[in-house]
Order: C-alpha cells, then structure tokens, then sequence
C-alpha cells in the first residue's frame, strides 16, 4: 500500500530546462511533443527569450522598453540583489510582472 505523498513523488516529472523534478501540475508540455514539460520559471524565461528575439526584427517603443526592463533586470542579478533577504522577495515578485 502507498501513501498519497509517496504517489506524488512517484509522479515527479523534470523540467527539460533546469532540470528539477515538479509535479506534473506544476510544469507545461510542449503541444506536439507533451513528453518535454517546463517547469513555470523555465517557461516565463523561454518566453522572454523569443520576445527578445522577435523584437530584433520588429523593433519600436514597445522593443525599447523591453530591452530597458532586460538591462534593469541583468543589473540586478549581477549585483545579487535579487538573492537578498527581503528586497529580494519583492524584487522577484515585481520581475514576474514585467514584460
Ligand atoms: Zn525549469
């Protein structure tokens, strides 16, 4: 007999991305290839990547802005702050409203 914790690890999958195991609610399958799941962060991030990618050929106000939240937020990760005790909570919490 299983326990229902020893169910839900049992049904662990991993992020093709960073690698740690989530449960299958936590992460989001490729359509045509539901066997490559992300976990939340993963996807937020590969997002953000082919936004970047599409404002090099679509550039405008929209492009710029962006690229200035980008710079902000590479400055921010370089100096750490993002890891600090309480400004890096709400630092994080902001980041994941930001285009
Ligand atoms: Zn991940």
């Amino acid at each position: 007999m299983t326990t229902q914790a020893e169910h839900l690890n049992e049904e662990r999958r991993r992020c093709w991305c960073c690698d740690e195991e989530f449960p299958p609610a936590l992460l989001v399958s490729l359509g045509a290839h539901p066997e490559v799941a992300l976990c939340f962060d993963c996807a937020r991030w590969i997002g953000r990547r082919a936004r970047q990618q599409a404002d090099l050929v679509r550039p405008g106000l929209r492009a710029r802005v962006r690229r200035s939240v980008a710079g902000l937020r590479a400055a921010v990760i370089s100096r750490g702050w993002h890891d600090l005790p309480v400004v890096g909570r709400i630092l994080r919490r902001i980041d994941r409203r930001l285009p």
